[in-house]
Parts: structure tokens; sequence; C-alpha cells
């Protein structure tokens, strides 16, 4: 099987774009013609969670519209100050699932591993934004208390490849961890929980997909939250996955004034449908200190289900979720039968 060589070679597109991320709120405004109004507070929510945004994602932003829905999910804005109650820091419960560092066991059968903490990507929205993954990465290539623990659960046949985001290492790292995981059948399906597919693009490579190669399935769960992100870069990288015959899946955070009308939920899974990818989640936000401008009322959220599995085939429809510390599994919201008409009204 073809593996990374030892040889120097020079990087490879993805990491320079990785390394050459806008992170000045400045530059991110002048590069896009927005008024620099917005800079003083984009710097400063700026400071409680840091800016990045990759040049492949600049790209699909349409320069001087403060409301693009890629740029919104990306600008730091004053209302992260705003601390209402029920806004938490681990609103997910995941100190409390860290069975080992890095490793979280929440769900039967399959486990969740923090490769790491970076992202190419930072999302304003993220549930992570306050993790402390200093704390809780697993250490540089050492793999070894999460193989030990693996030996142990015998009966987990999945293991989920998340972060932060799992394709930011490199495939050097990448490789020490599922060559390991090669050597043990108990693992079926290796699951990766990755943005960068839709975000780096380029990072599809084939010395990736050599890596990736065991005696398992493969599943991507993609995230992806507005049609705008899925240009032909993004396709040519969903295809690569298809060809290797893997399974492609996509996740998406529910948004306010980002993807929060059917129409904008319904051309979603028609282009993720077109490039081969069945849409899975559609979660309710996290309710994460700093992201409470991005909530959606659950009221509202059923009605939009509603509203979808009325225009979609059921194939085309995610399952709406909410995640609860606790929980054997993602907490299913029900549509709100009957109520599809009137769902435009609450609009801000
Ligand atoms: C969401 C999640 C999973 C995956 O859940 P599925 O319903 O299988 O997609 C697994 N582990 C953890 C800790 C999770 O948060
Ligand atoms: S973990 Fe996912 S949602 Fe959170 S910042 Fe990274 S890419 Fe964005």
């Amino acid at each position: 099987m073809p593996r990374p060589s030892a040889q120097p070679s020079p990087p490879p597109d993805w990491r320079r774009q990785l390394a050459r991320a806008v992170r000045d709120p400045r530059e991110l405004l002048q590069r896009l013609d927005l008024p620099m109004t917005l800079l003083p507070a984009a710097e400063s929510a700026a400071r409680l969670f840091p800016l990045r945004v990759p040049e492949p994602w600049l790209a699909r932003i349409r320069p001087g519209d403060p409301d693009d829905p890629l740029l919104r999910q990306v600008l730091p804005l004053a209302a992260e100050h705003e601390t209402p109650a029920g806004f938490t820091a681990d609103p997910v419960g995941d100190a409390a699932a860290e069975a080992n560092p890095g490793l979280l066991h929440k769900y039967h059968g399959r486990v969740l591993l923090i490769t790491t903490g970076a992202c190419a990507i930072h999302c304003r929205y993220c549930f992570r934004r306050h993790f402390p993954y200093t704390e809780s990465q697993a250490g540089r290539d050492d793999w070894r208390a999460t193989l030990a623990w693996l030996d142990a659960h015998p009966e987990v046949d999945e293991v989920i490849l998340s972060g932060g985001d799992p394709l930011t290492l490199s495939d050097r790292r990448l490789a020490t961890l599922t060559e390991a995981l090669a050597q043990r059948p108990q693992v079926r399906r290796l699951r990766l929980h990755t943005r960068l597919p839709v975000v780096l693009p380029d990072r599809i490579t084939p010395g990736l997909m050599a890596l990736l190669k065991g005696p398992w399935e493969v599943v991507w769960v993609i995230h992806s939250n507005h049609a705008q992100e899925l240009d032909s870069t993004v396709a040519g990288a969903l295809a690569r996955l298809r060809e290797a015959g893997h399974w492609l899946l996509n996740q998406t955070v529910l948004l306010r004034r980002i993807n929060d009308d059917a129409d904008t939920l319904a051309a979603l899974s028609r282009q993720l449908f077109q490039l081969g990818v069945l849409p899975y989640y559609l979660h309710l936000l996290d309710r994460v200190q700093g992201a409470a401008h991005f909530e959606v009322t659950e009221l509202r959220a059923r009605a939009l289900a509603a509203e979808l599995a009325a225009r979609l085939p059921g194939y085309l429809v995610p399952r709406l979720v909410r995640e609860e510390a606790g929980e054997p599994a993602k907490t299913p919201v029900t549509p709100l039968a009957g109520s599809s008409c009137n769902i435009n009204d609450s609009r801000p």
C-alpha cells in the first residue's frame, strides 16, 4: 500500500493555505470591501476566539455584503460578549464524557477522538470555542493510551476522528494512528468529522486517500451550512472521496440569519445530493457562551423541519437533533406538523 514517503518534498498547497489563513480582522474587512466601522467589534470579539479564515473560504464570500452567509460564520461580532442565562462553556458535557485524554465515549459502540485542537477555519458558533484543547489533545504521535482503551473495549467498532479538525494533522501523524487502528479488526468503521473537504478541498490528496485505506468502511461527516459553500473545488474533492468508495454524509448547524429558512435548507440538501452527499443531521445550536445571537428558537426549528419534509424526498431531509449531556444519542426534535405555512413570519 502506498504510504507517504520519507523524502523531503515541497509542502502541499493545503499546508500553505492553512498557514496563510487570514487572522487579522482588518485584513478580512479590507479584502472583502467591508466598512471599517465593523473593525472595533471584530477585534474585540477576536480576542475571545481568534479569527481564522483560509483563502478558499474567503473566495466564496460576496465582497461588500455584511450579511453574506459565509461571512457571518466567521466574522467576530460584538454580540459574542453577551452572556445570556443558559449559555455555558461546555454545553454538551464533553468534560464529563472524557474517558481518557482526548477520547470521548458518550454513545454505545463508537468513540470520538479529539485528535487535535486546531481547525482550518474558526466558526463563531462552535461549541468547542471554550474547549481546553491543550489539556485534551492526544500527545504528539502518542496514541498509546487511546489504543489501550480500544483494546479494553472490544465492543466499540467505530472510531471517529474529530477535533478540532482531524485533517489539519499532517499525513504522517494521521498515518501513525490509522496504521495502529488497522491492526485492530474490531474497527469496522473509520469516521471523519471534518470541515476540510469544504473549507480546504486541496486537503483531499492521494496521500491522504492512501493512509485511510484499511479493513473498514470510511465514513465522512462533512459540515456544510449553506449551498454557497459548495463550489466546483469542493465538488472535485467530494468526487475523489466517492471514487475511493467512501460514504459521504453532511451535518448542518441551524443558524439564525445564515440558513434558517426552508429555501436555503432545501437548496443545501439538493446541492449536497448532487455532489454525492446525504444530509445527516440538522443540529440545534449548542448553547455555548458567545453564540446566543445564532440561536433559532426550537419552535421555529421544528416548523422548518416540517416544511423541509413537505418539500423534499425523505432521504434529503436531515434529522433535526439537539445534543444533551448524558443522553445515549443525539436527541431527536420532532417536526411541528401543520405549522409550516407561517414560518417566515418570525425571521428577524
Ligand atoms: C455526536 C457524537 C458521536 C456521533 O454520534 P452519531 O449519532 O453516531 O453520529 C459520537 N460520539 C460523540 C462524543 C458525539 O458527540
Ligand atoms: S470544530 Fe468544526 S465547527 Fe468548530 S471551529 Fe472547528 S471546523 Fe468550525
